[in-house]
Order: structure tokens, then sequence, then C-alpha cells
């Protein structure tokens, strides 16, 4: 099929939600993807921060094919020993008590926001269940996970929006403004994402973990796009060295695969009991065989490591370029200010010249698989440096 067949079906039959890029994508191999005319293209993208071992890791593929010719789904009704694994193994490596298994970022928060509101409500009392999310926050696409997303353009069009957030600016003083007699939680990214690839202050982090602590309200991180080792630790509250109460995860989770997770801290780990909260799909073999890999790939001892120093090598190759103004990030999640040109277009050329890279607010932001190999990175930093020099100063 040409792209010009592929962009003409998508025309016809797919609602016009997404602006696309002109590449019509057909297989891949680590971070290197290949389109229907046999060009390549360097991955700076990993999906938007998904494929986080590259396209088709060999050990991946096999468990994932091997656990679709054994058993694809049995629904959430009998016990599945991949999703006890999948649990096991996510619980150790983020210190908390309990998962719920969902299927997106998105679904992700709303368990959060469900065992806020039943967690208010059960141990604060009657009417405990207001949010307090952040400004330039982004928790995902539903109604309610709009209404958690402290963007006013994202919630154009589709009011009434669930009741009951309210939006601070990213610094304890607000944050205690914002919080009254009826809130039951605090959720924040510590790094927003897609904000523009905005890091939280360290100390901010910490007095807000004492605040919430001191106030009996739960604090509440959205790791979808931070966790899973893309910032250089399994999540990126460890680098900050505090502990949340519930986090949610996503994206980077299985690699490809839709799988989302809500973990919570022991004390809040039987808040939802049976029947208060469920999904057909959540915890599915398939995508927790592939999790098991990505999970047991990242707990080898070099791998986090090794993503910090890759994260250090991009971040130190970024600044040195005359058309990156600045850098921020952590880890493999890093957005380039360009000292000229505009975000989107400078993305459409690199895709041009052969690199897939995203955008966030004012910056182009990079979140490379975290497997990117050293050859890979000068490939693709070499493409960006040259579409940086010839745009018009
Ligand atoms: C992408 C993202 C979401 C939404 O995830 P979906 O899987 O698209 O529902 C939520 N929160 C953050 C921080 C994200 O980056």
């Amino acid at each position: 099929m040409t792209f010009e067949a592929v962009k003409q079906q998508e025309q016809q039959n797919i609602m016009p939600v997404y602006s696309r890029f002109q590449v019509a994508l057909v297989s891949g191999k680590g971070a290197t993807a290949t389109d229907v005319n046999g060009k390549q293209y360097i991955d700076f993208a990993s999906g938007i921060g998904v494929n986080s071992l590259g396209f088709c890791d060999p050990e991946w593929s096999a468990a994932v094919a091997k656990q679709a010719g054994t058993l694809q789904h049995i629904s959430n009704l009998y016990y599945s020993p991949v999703q006890t694994a999948a649990a096991e193994n996510l619980c150790r490596l983020s210190g908390m008590s309990k998962v719920f298994f969902a299927n997106s970022g998105a679904e992700a928060n709303e368990c959060a926001v469900k065992l806020a509101r039943k967690y208010g409500t059960d141990r604060l009392g009657a009417g405990r269940t207001e949010i307090v999310t952040l400004k330039n926050s982004f928790h995902g696409r539903t109604v309610t996970t709009l209404a958690a997303t402290g963007q006013n353009e994202f919630h154009e069009y589709f009011a009434p929006l669930t009741t009951g957030f309210s939006y601070a600016e990213p610094n304890l003083r607000s944050v205690k403004n914002a919080v009254t007699e009826k809130t039951c939680a605090v959720m924040l990214e510590l790094i927003q994402g897609e904000g523009g690839v905005v890091p939280m202050d360290k100390a901010f982090v910490k007095e807000l973990r004492a605040f919430c602590t001191q106030r009996k309200i739960l604090m509440m991180v959205d790791e979808v796009q931070t966790g899973v080792g893309r910032t250089g630790t399994f999540y990126s509250y460890q680098n900050y060295g505090v502990v949340p109460d519930v986090v949610t995860s996503a994206k980077g989770l299985a690699s490809g695969l839709p799988l989302g997770a809500c973990l919570c801290a022991e004390p809040f780990a039987d808040v939802l009991g049976p029947g208060t909260h469920g999904s057909t799909f959540g915890g599915n073999p398939i995508a927790c065989a592939g999790a098991l890999v990505v999970m047991k790939r990242l707990a080898e001892p070099e791998f986090l490591k090794d993503v910090r120093e890759k994260g250090n090598y991009f971040a130190e190759k970024l600044a040195e370029m005359h058309g990156v103004s600045s850098v921020r990030g952590m880890g493999l999640m890093l957005g380039a200010k360009p000292a000229r040109g505009s975000v989107g277009e400078i993305a459409v050329k690199c895709v041009e010249h052969g690199l897939l890279i995203l955008t966030a607010k004012d910056v182009l932001r990079l979140l490379p698989p975290l497997v990117v190999s050293k050859d890979e990175a000068d490939k693709g930093l070499a493409i960006l440096r040259e579409v940086l020099d010839t745009l018009e100063p």
C-alpha cells in the first residue's frame, strides 16, 4: 500500500481527531522504524513514551507471542498467574502495597480519583471528595481526567465536566490556598509531560509530602509519562526522595501493549473493596506478559544506571547545539527549547529527514526508547542539529 492510499483510507474512515505526520510506519527494530516506502527513521518518541524496550525487542516479542498462543484473556472472574506475577513485580519495584490494573493512563487516573473520593468519604467524613491538581497538568481525556487536567483549552466544548477539582500553582502556598475542608487528595505529575517537560521543584515536592501527611489527604503522583524507568529510576518519585500514597502508571509499562496501573501504599490498600471498581480488559494476560519482560529488564543491575547516563549524554549534546536555547527534564524525558523556529515546523522537518520527535508546548520533547543505542542517539542528534542549523535566523 502506498502512503497516499493509507492516508486516503484514514481520511475516509477515522474520526479526524489526530494531526499526523505524513508518514505511514510498518515495522521497526530497537529505535529505528521503517515506513511503507522502506525509508528508515530514528525514533526519539517511543510512540509517546510507550515503547520502553524499543520496537520488537526479541525477548518481549517472544513472551507476548507465547502468551497470545496460550491464553489471551480470561476476565477478572478467575485468577491469572501472569497477572499476579506482574502485580508482584510492580509492587516490589515501586515500593507500593497493592495495584489495580487498567488499560490506559486515563483509566489509571480514574481509579485514583475513585480511591481518593472513597478514602475521603470513609475516613475523613461526608463531603470530603475534592481533589487539587496543578495548573498546566495533564491527566487524560475522559470527562473526569479532563476535569483533573489544569489547562482550560482541554475543557472547551465538553462541559459539564466532573466537578470537585481545583487547580493550584506548583508551590506549597498555592496548594495550601486551594485545599479546603472538602479536599481529600492532591494529584500531580513530578515532571509535567504534555505541559512542556516541566520538572517540579524538589523542595516543593518534599513540603507537599509533609503537608499531605499532616492534613491526612492523599498525595497522588501521576507517573503515566514519567514512570517505568523514563527518568532514570523506576518511578520519578524515587528521584525526589518521597513516597506517595497513590501512584498511576501506563504508557511505558508493557512496552507497547495497553496496560495501566493504579498503585497505593499499605494504609489505602483496602479502600476500594469488592464491587467498587473493575475493568473487563484490565490486567489482560498478554499485556501482563509484556510488562513482565519490561520489569525483568529494568530490574537488571545496570539498566537504570544506563538510562541515567544516556540521559546525561542527550542533555549535554542538546545543550551544545547552537539551535537549542535551553534543555530541561530528567533521564530520557527531555525538553529542548529551540533558539528559533516553531517546534511544530521543526518536528515536521525532522521527520522528513528521518527522525521521529515529539513536541510539548514550547519544547521539542525527546522520549527515546530506554534501550536506544549510542549509534542511534548520535544519528538522531545529527539529524536534529542539521535541521536546527538550516532554520532561517
Ligand atoms: C498520556 C498521559 C495520560 C493519559 O494516558 P492515556 O493512556 O492516553 O489515557 C495521563 N497522564 C499523563 C501524565 C500522561 O502523560
